[in-house]
């Protein structure tokens, strides 16, 4: 399975398509489509049917997945999309390794 390089809770910066320049948190990704929701990003007229008998059909505006190769981590400190870089950090008492993101470009932790 391919793994996105944006995971849920991320903020995001989307680059590309109509939402270009949205900043907003990744709700949900699908590895198996390349594809992420990311809050704000992509809105999409959903048409609700009634389900049950007594309800009426509305049109919803949800999110709408995009490919994930459109978003790049948010880096607060350029205020923009970046790419990143990963980096073992140990923890100098107990010797515990954690991996840690950082900015590309201002090596801001992320
Ligand atoms: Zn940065």
């Amino acid at each position: 399975m391919a793994k996105l390089h944006v995971k849920t809770g991320d903020t995001v910066v989307v680059l590309s398509g109509a939402s270009k320049g949205v900043k907003g948190e990744v709700i949900a990704v699908s590895p198996a489509e390349g594809k992420v929701m990311v809050k704000g990003a992509n809105i999409i007229h959903k048409h609700v049917k009634p389900r049950r008998q007594g309800e009426t059909g509305s049109i919803v505006d949800t999110e709408g997945a995009i490919y994930a190769c459109k978003v790049a981590l948010y880096c607060p400190k350029c205020d923009a999309g970046r790419r990143y870089k990963t980096e073992i950090k140990v923890d100098e008492k107990t010797g515990a390794k954690t991996k840690i993101r950082k900015c590309a470009k201002c090596g801001q932790e992320l």
